[in-house]
Formats: C-alpha cells, structure tokens, sequence
C-alpha cells in the first residue's frame, strides 16, 4: 500500500489536493449528488475487465474499534488473527478510508450508504436507490443480471433490510420492504439467504400474497432451516432461503442455544453455498454478504454481541478469500457502511477477557426483566449470561432504566440497554460514545483485480464504478428503473 499510495509524481499530488477541495465541497454542502460526479477518487484501474466475479462484504455498523475488539479477542482466545487484520499484512491488497456522507447526512444510515455503492450516487438517508426527484435508479444487481452474470444476497438481517436492499431494489423508503422482496422476485436474483420468512409468507405479508410459493413456482429451491439448506439437492441452483422471522438470531445467542444452532446457518455456512451455486454461472458473478447484526449489537452497546457477530463476518471473509484463492479472478471488497456507538477498550487486558466468558447477548438479558424486576433478579439473569458479579447499585441503576425512572447526562444513554451497556464496561472496560450511527471514515480494503484502483480514500460513490469496471458491465448512471419495479 505504501508504495501504491506515495504519490512521487508532481501529477498526482495535484490531482489529490482538487480531490480533497472537491470532496470537502461535497461534504459541507450535504453530499450533492451530481456535484463531485466527474471527480474520482479511485486510482487507474488496470483490470478493467479482468474480474470474472465480485464478491462484496460489508459488516454493518462496524466501527474501528469493533474490528480491533474482535480482532483481539481471536488473537487472545481463538488462537488465530481475524482473516480482515491479516488482509493488512498481504502485497497486493488495496486499502484506505472511505467517505460514507449520504446526499443529506455526514451521518449515513444504511440505506443511503448501500445505495451509494448500488447505484452510484448519494441518495437521502431513508431511500433505496432513489434520488432526491424521486426519480429510480437502477442496482447494481439489475446491471449485474442483465450482463448475464449471478446476482446472490447473504446477510443475517431479514434479506428485505436496508443493505442487501442497496443492491437489490429501488424504492422511496427503506421500510417497503414486502415492495423489496417483489421486486427480487420480479429481477430473478440468483441466491437469496438471510432473515425475514415474513416478507415473502403470506400470513404476514400486507397484501396476503405467497412471495415463497411464487419462488418455488418460477424454480427456485425454498428453505427454511438449517438441514434444508444443507441438504439442497446439488441441481438447485437458484435458492431462497430465510430462516428466521424477522432478522437472523445474534450469533452469541445462536451458538448457545441448541435450536436455534440446530436451524439457523451461520454467516459463513451460508456465504459458502451461495459462492457454490453462483459459481456455476460461465459469466462469472456479484454476491453481497452482509454482518448486518455488528450494527445492531452496537446500537444496544452490546460488548459480547458486538464481538461475536464480527467474528462469525469475519468467518465469511474466510470463505471467500478461500474461494478467491481457487478463483483468482475474484475481486473482494470488504468494507463497511459507517461507524456506531465507537466503542473501545479503555481499561485492562483481564477486564476484556471476561467477555470471552459471555454466553448470551445484552437482548437476552433484557428479553428476561420488565419493570418489575427485583435487584436480586437483575444480578442473576446477567451472571447468568456473563458470569459477572455486578453490584447492587449497579443492578439498582439498572432498575429504575427498566422502569422509565433513569436519566443519564448524556439523555441518549438513560435507556436499559444503553444502561446495561454501561454497568457491563465497569466489568469489561468496553465503552460508548453513544448508541448510534457515526460520521467516522470507515476502513475499506480489496484484494484481486481492480483492487489497484483503491486509493487513500475513497467516495462511497466510488465503489459502484470499481465493481462494475472490474467485471466490464456496461452501465449508464442514472439509468432508470422499469416502470413495473417502483
Ligand atoms: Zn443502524
């Protein structure tokens, strides 16, 4: 990286300072969509062309200090160093930050942010691959299919959430979403697994219609568990798969109850089958895999959920850097949409190593008190789940949270779970800035051909060019959505 990014010629460091005026222009004025268009970031991409297929991981919500944490935590009770920090010790692996401001935010939420990379432009924080007219733009993976290539969705949230969405969808408001599994039935994307059986059930869908059963009708194998997902016969090759309600269960709590290990596939599993079935397309292929809970866990300022989730993405980095190794022709991108709550350990090694004792997450905790709830209650259900001995007036704070009676100085912080979060870091010493979205720059980086062209930092907007460069997809921004998917 180093060598890539010292700019020894005279060319470059111009180029640079225009970028960074631009780019500062761009940010004060609340992004601008068209503005910075004719500005790139990226370096010369010298594999235009070259990617047969893209391979696309985003943590959601991952702040820096959560990919150290896990990074830790492998390192000291894994024995093995997370597949994202050895990625920095390789050659040839581009990195840098990477500006996520949405069309009207520095903070981004995760529909803006997805949307950037799917479409090419910044977007409102709420809508999916719409601009600020109203106007659809088109998703990458609409580009993707009509190229002839594979299109798959992996993630642990429901597949109709914000990211997988960024790829998948136009629409004007990121909680349509029983409008979002219509429309990846309608564009026929190739593989589907995640959360949210309730957008395609007719039970519980808003119109009553049976999303799966028209799945199933147009040839796509449908699962529901674990076992059948495994179990698939090896001529399915289009798969919908959900296997939970709403989002897919935090994989602390997952790893340590029997049924839900039992039918719920983890990350990678699921990373895994779907990289099988898309690689039988000769034309190559773009599969997103989205850690969709790391944002989640850090909106409740959830240590041990936190950890466990980025480990269980970091497992799918796995995956697909073994499958680059067999497809060198591979391009990974492994990023993330924006930081959140920032957290950090800012006390001793012991204090964070009792997070490694963790059986369940913060949720699980709470899904256990009301209102109600004795000081003695409080103490056991969270020994129960951390082995941690709080103290009584910890659990009393934590009570009179339960009960709506709490207010911090920092009001943001006087909820239960924002509560809990803090009486837990006396214990581990991981602490919060707050319990949402940050403006921070975030961590990218690449490997396989294009990832040349990641500079020291990188527009969000940016992405959409590099990926669909690399493959050689044809594309036209602003292209507009056909009329029948908005
Ligand atoms: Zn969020």
């Amino acid at each position: 990286m180093a060598v890539r990014n010292n700019g020894s010629s005279g060319n470059r460091g111009m180029a640079r300072r225009d970028f960074l005026k631009a780019s500062a222009a761009a940010v004060f004025l609340g992004g601008g969509t068209h503005a910075a268009r004719a500005e790139t970031t990226l370096l010369p991409n010298q594999s235009q062309g070259k990617a047969r297929n893209v391979i696309f991981l985003v943590s959601d919500g991952m702040s820096v200090g959560t990919l150290s944490l896990a990074d830790h935590m492998l390192r000291r009770h894994h024995d093995r160093v997370s597949n994202w920090a050895q990625l920095y010790e390789q050659e040839g692996v581009g990195r840098g930050l990477m500006d996520m401001a949405s069309a009207n935010a520095l903070v981004t939420d995760s529909a803006a942010a997805a949307s950037s990379w799917g479409c090419g432009q910044r977007v409102n924080n709420g809508a999916l691959n719409m601009d600020q007219d109203g106007e659809a733009l088109t998703p990458i993976l609409q580009y993707c299919k009509d190229a002839g290539k594979g299109t798959g969705l992996v993630t642990t949230t429901r597949l109709t959430h914000a990211t997988p969405a960024g790829f998948g969808s136009s629409v004007s408001a990121r909680n349509m979403e029983d409008e979002i599994a219509e429309q990846y039935y309608e564009r026929e994307l190739d593989v589907l697994l995640g959360g949210g059986t309730r957008q395609f059930d007719p039970d519980h869908r808003g119109d009553g219609e049976d999303l799966f059963g028209a799945f199933r009708d147009a040839g796509y194998a449908v699962v529901k568990t674990r076992d059948e997902l495994l179990d698939l016969d090896a001529s399915d090759d289009r798969i919908l798969g959900a296997f939970y309600g709403s989002h897919l269960p935090y994989e602390l709590d997952r790893l340590n109850t029997p049924d839900l290990r039992r039918d719920v596939p983890s990350l990678a599993e699921m990373t895994e089958i779907a990289l099988d079935r898309l690689k039988r397309n000769g034309d190559g292929f773009l599969l997103q895999v989205e850690g969709g809970r790391v944002d989640h866990a850090a909106h409740g300022n959830d240590a041990g959920g936190l950890i466990n989730d980025q480990i269980a993405f970091d497992d799918a980095i796995g995956v697909a850097l073994e499958f680059q190794r067999e497809n060198p022709d591979t391009l990974v991108i492994v990023t993330t949409d924006h930081g959140n709550a920032n957290p950090g350990l800012d006390g001793s090694n012991g204090n964070f190593d009792r997070i490694a004792e963790f059986t369940h997450t913060n949720d699980w905790i709470l899904s256990g008190l009301d209102s109600d709830s004795s000081v003695s209650a409080i103490k056991e259900r969270i020994e129960e789940a951390t082995k941690l001995d709080i103290r009584d007036e910890e659990a009393e704070v934590l009570q009179s949270a339960l009960r709506g009676d709490y207010t911090a100085a920092r009001r943001a912080m006087s909820g239960a779970r924002p509560v809990l979060g803090q009486i837990l870091a006396n214990h581990t010493s991981v602490s919060w800035i707050g319990t949402s979205h940050s403006s921070d720059y975030v961590e990218l980086c690449a490997t396989g051909p294009g990832s040349e062209a990641i500079g020291p930092f990188t527009r969000n907007t940016d992405l959409f060019n590099l990926m669909l460069d690399s493959l050689g997809v044809d594309y036209a921004h602003g292209r507009k959505t056909a009329p029948t998917y908005a």
